[in-house]
């Protein structure tokens, strides 16, 4: 899928949101930025940074006095595109481009059912794709279908999987991924984790033996803790980054299944709120369905 199709149900909604908090409207008042708060706030851009471009806006419409309601797309465009710059680079990251190091290790972590294995099949795809050589580690040995479901991906993608029995510590499976990684001249090793929630200090101790056992390995590693979120469950997601960022320190985003849902604004808020760059969106179940976060092509789409 395009980005445009991708994001399709965020900017009909957007847009007949922003719409409506015009109509009649000719010039941006006080109304207008009330109405824009509301709409930003239902699109799940979440109220901290509503009020952040809230804020941004109005000092733009103090300044220039007069501002034309039909200028307030672009005026959004410019705003959520300076906010998106202040955590997200210029340059979306390139699966062709050369690893700072290798094997370049990517801790994969998030709550069950969000996309995590999926997402790690389709970076497994993408990579390959690129020409580098993949290991995957099926370090969930909590439940018996995350392996089996990361074999299939790996089979897919034509990738090892690394495992154990059910059960079996997930700083062991780490360890044994990255040093058969090493051991073939692996580029980019991607570690599954268990996420379970339900406790913050075991997870926290987990992911901390985890990350430790790597390390004897490779002492750079893990290069990445990818926190991968469903962007269709809107508020939870951002509960579930202030979860994770608590337990251990998340490098980037992965914001799955924005296709189908109008809440793609999560994209903008989550970013911001936790000053993390997003790395990745999904875009559907199938293996070409994740696309490098491209910040302003993502604005672009979003308000055009
Ligand atoms: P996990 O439990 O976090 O590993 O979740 P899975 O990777 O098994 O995914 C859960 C469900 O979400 C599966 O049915 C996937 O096909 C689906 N899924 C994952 N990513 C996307 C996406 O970007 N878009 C859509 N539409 N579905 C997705």
């Amino acid at each position: 899928e395009t980005l445009d199709q991708g994001l399709s149900k965020t900017k009909e909604s957007v847009f007949s949101k922003l719409t409506r908090a015009v109509a009649g409207k000719s010039k941006v008042d006080d109304e207008v930025l009330d109405n824009l708060e509301e709409v930003l706030i239902t699109s799940d851009v979440g109220v901290e940074t509503t009020l952040r471009i809230i804020e941004r806006i109005e000092k733009r419409v103090a300044q220039d006095k007069y501002v034309n309601t039909s200028e307030l797309n672009g005026i959004l465009k410019q705003e959520i595109a300076g906010l998106l710059a202040e955590n997200n680079s210029d340059t979306p990251i390139d699966f062709d481009a050369e690893l700072p190091t290798t094997p370049y290790v990517i801790m994969v972590v998030g709550v069950n059912g969000v996309g995590k294995t999926t997402t790690i099949g389709k970076l497994a795809h993408q990579f390959t794709k690129a020409g580098k050589k993949v290991y995957l580690g099926a370090a969930d040995t909590f439940r018996a279908a995350a392996v089996d479901q990361l074999v299939i991906w790996g089979e897919r993608a034509g990738v090892p999987v690394i495992k154990q029995k059910m059960g079996a510590d997930p700083a062991s499976v780490a360890y044994d991924t990255i040093a058969s990684a090493k051991a073939n001249n692996a580029d980019v090793v991607i570690i599954d984790t268990a996420g379970r929630l339900h406790n913050k200090i075991n997870l926290m101790n987990e992911l901390t033996k985890i990350k430790n056992v790597m390390q004897k390995v490779v002492p750079s590693a893990p290069n990445e803790v990818l926190l991968v979120l469903d962007g269709s469950t809107g508020q939870n997601a951002f509960e579930q980054a202030k979860q994770f960022t608590k337990a251990t320190d998340v490098t980037a985003l992965a914001i799955t299944k924005l296709d189908g849902t109008a809440k793609g604004g999560v994209v903008i808020g989550i970013s911001d709120q936790f000053k993390i760059p997003v790395k990745y969106i999904g875009l559907g179940e199938g293996m070409e369905h994740l696309q490098v976060f491209d910040k302003d092509r993502f604005v672009e789409t979003l308000f055009e």
